[in-house]
């Protein structure tokens, strides 16, 4: 029997084949990359049930234009002449109106919830895994009339949808930080939320993967394939052909290209964002967005993490330093007495989140296609939405009821 193909080693790919050789399934796993650094690497590694609300979301467009602006804002588009990104841009502003947002609102949650569900038996069924996870919530941060009432207004939401949401007053920010001031009106703190070391659990899961009998071609990359009228029989890599019996596309950011090379349209944006650790002095304990600027602060002990930013970008990788300096400076506008250091440019690490233009991940079979899956596009959750993803592709791959409805992800939406 061939084995099942996963293209793309990142944490959608790595999770999608630890379902399938729970499942018994021989897979291989081809990356165009040394899997060493990825989107799935270096990232906030937040596990947000409370994020029930897509990207694209009526605010974002009045913000997105103000934000547009500023070389330091959270949200940035770079005006281009590129087909691609107006086609991407022109799909975002038409989902972004509230009867959308009403319809996603209930596969965010579900997919979240199973999520969160199989990261807790993933913990305990691999104790000696060093995740550094803290289930202690996330706590948004504002600083802002305006702020927060939207971060309120969304907490009376999110408990109508049945999550748990506190309002937090200056004095409640004391006690959850009790070593250095947080400069904030207050927060919500959405306590059934957690963080991990994204590093941490991608190094555990590849080596236990490998240990299992998972194959992995590192400096592979996927050019083409070759198919028949509603099947993949092989695909075309620049090390030679590998025959397939069954491929999983989960090529972050890069899957729209992979899409077209099978005569489907994916639409796909990267979403560059930055993140750099700092010595955690004096210590700041609470996992934390900093939500008028976007940044995302994971406490890891001793060290903590500080990530931000989204630029519609395409597929480019370079730094642009006046985002990160946008970082940089937000730290010491809420926390006034951590000692930051400005980060070298060999410390900052960056990552491309693959961005559908609804803001919703595509899951499941390839339009057209019996043997191709697809877990890819999910944006600024992917580590919180990984295992999920991973378990229902293995359904879908096993032909079995999935744990979930998935329409809301349907992988031809577009077309
Ligand atoms: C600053 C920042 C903070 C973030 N914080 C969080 C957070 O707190 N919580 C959260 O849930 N998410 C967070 N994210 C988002 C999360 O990192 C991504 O959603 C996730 O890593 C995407 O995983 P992926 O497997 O889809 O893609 P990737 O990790 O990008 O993996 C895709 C892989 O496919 C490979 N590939 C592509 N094309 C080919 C080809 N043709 N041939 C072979 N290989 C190919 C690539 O080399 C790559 O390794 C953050 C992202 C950023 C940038």
């Amino acid at each position: 029997m061939k084995p099942t193909l996963i293209i793309g080693g990142g944490i959608i790919g790595l999770f999608s084949a630890y379902f399938l050789q729970k499942e018994g399934i021989e897979v291989t796993v081809l990356d165009r990359t040394d899997l060493r650094d990825n989107c799935s690497t270096g990232n906030a590694g937040m596990i947000v049930p409370s994020h029930i609300i897509p990207l694209a979301a009526p605010g974002m467009v009045t913000k997105g234009i103000s934000w547009m602006f500023s070389s330091k804002s959270p949200f940035y588009i770079h005006p281009r002449l590129d087909f691609k990104l107006l086609q991407w841009c022109l799909l975002f502003f038409k989902s972004a109106n509230e009867k959308q947002v009403q319809r996603a609102i209930p596969f965010l949650k579900n997919l979240s919830l199973l999520s969160k569900a199989l990261y807790l038996d993933f913990k305990a069924e691999h104790p000696e895994a060093a995740l550094a996870m803290q289930e202690k919530g996330l706590m948004m941060a504002y600083q802002t009339e305006g702020m927060e009432k939207e971060e309120v207004e969304f907490a009376y939401l999110a408990r109508k949808h049945g999550l748990e949401a506190e309002i937090l007053s200056q004095a409640d920010l004391r006690t959850i930080e009790p070593n250095l001031e947080l400069k904030a009106r207050g927060a919500v703190l959405f306590p059934g939320d957690a963080h991990l070391d994204p590093g941490a659990l991608y190094g555990f899961l590849k080596k236990y993967l490998e240990e299992k009998g998972v194959k992995f071609l590192s400096n592979t990359q996927v050019q083409g394939f070759e198919k028949t009228v509603s099947k993949v029989s092989a695909i075309l890599t620049d090390q030679g052909k590998i025959e397939a019996e069954k491929i999983l596309l989960c090529g972050g950011s890069w899957s729209a290209e992979l899409a077209k090379m099978l005569g489907f349209s994916m639409p796909m944006m990267g979403g560059k964002g930055y993140s750099f650790l700092q010595k955690n002095q004096p210590e700041i304990r609470q996992a934390t967005i900093l939500t008028e600027q976007k940044v995302a602060v994971s406490p890891y002990g001793e060290t903590i993490r500080f990530g931000g930013t989204l630029e519609i970008a395409g597929t480019n990788q370079s730094v642009d330093m006046r985002r990160v300096q946008g970082i940089f400076e937000s730290i010491n506008r809420y926390y006034p007495d951590f000692e930051s250091k400005f980060p070298n440019e060999n410390e900052i690490w960056k990552g491309l989140r693959p961005c559908s233009p609804d803001g919703l991940p595509y899951i499941g079979f390839a339009p057209n296609y019996s043997n191709v899956l697809v877990g890819s596009g999910h944006s600024m959750m992917g580590i919180s939405l990984a295992p999920a993803t991973g378990k229902l592709l293995a359904e879908l791959h096993q032909a079995k009821d999935t744990s979930m409805e998935i329409r809301g992800f349907e992988v031809g939406r577009f077309n």
